[in-house]
């Protein structure tokens, strides 16, 4: 059902093709909104720093999203990061996109162009990456278990985390509350204010949560959507 809805201009006039946007889309449209929020806050950073901070959020958002997207939104989303986004940033920086652009920031591996450095510090193609979400679901390595679940839960500290950090994770029992799933001991984690400071948000325990990099990234470039243009999220999926 739904095949053959046609899209309407804003005069209801139909368009004669389909617009519909299904959750995978709306969730693919955040996820490039976070990816341009990095991009943009990388303009005149070196490409290994750029690379190195969008590597985790395209690899955790995956996995995260693997069983909800197919492999045909992962690979739209790298055509839209490849030819607009990252192409935007290369020629902020040259002036142009000329072919030195191209030789500058993209290398050969293995015989493909690839997003790169010429030491070899390469991007990760949303359609290339390994999932493993089937390993973190079981969640045989949170921080709950063990000697860490130990240290959190008894006392809510843990010698390898910052104390703040180990409070939170025992108030959310281990989990990130924007993505659900448990945190696991390679996860970059991040405190967030839930009310933003500059909105008169708390430094307290009661405004604090956990949430994993591309996690906290996903909620920022929404909470700045939202600033710029209204209740954009709250499009409906036709
Ligand atoms: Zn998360």
């Amino acid at each position: 059902m739904g095949n053959y809805r046609s899209g309407r201009n804003s005069q209801g006039k139909r368009l004669g093709f389909k617009t519909i946007i299904t959750p995978s889309q709306a969730k693919a449209k955040q996820h490039i909104e976070a990816l341009g929020t990095v991009i943009d806050s990388c303009k005149t950073a070196p490409q290994q720093v750029l690379i190195n901070r969008l590597n985790p959020i395209i690899r955790g958002w995956c996995n995260y999203y693997s069983t909800v997207c197919s492999h045909k939104t992962f690979l739209k989303c790298d055509y839209i990061l490849l030819f607009s986004q990252l192409r935007a940033w290369a020629r902020y920086r040259t002036g142009n996109f000329s072919s030195t652009t191209l030789v500058k920031y993209w290398h050969y591996v293995n015989g493909a162009r690839i997003f790169s450095t010429k030491d070899g510090i390469r991007l990760i193609s949303h359609s290339k990456v390994p999932l493993a979400r089937h390993v973190k679901v079981k969640g045989d390595k949170s921080y709950f278990d063990g000697d860490v679940f130990y240290w959190s839960t008894r006392k809510g500290t843990h010698p390898e985390l910052p104390n703040r950090l180990a409070r939170l994770l025992k108030q959310y029992k281990g989990r990130c509350p924007e993505c659900g799933l448990l945190f696991v001991a390679d996860d970059l984690i991040e405190v967030d204010h839930q009310i933003p400071v500059s909105e008169g948000g708390t430094d307290t325990f009661d405004n604090l949560q956990p949430l994993h990099r591309h996690c906290h990234d996903v909620k920022t470039a929404r909470s700045l959507t939202h600033a710029a243009e209204g209740a954009v999220d709250n499009q409906p999926f036709c």
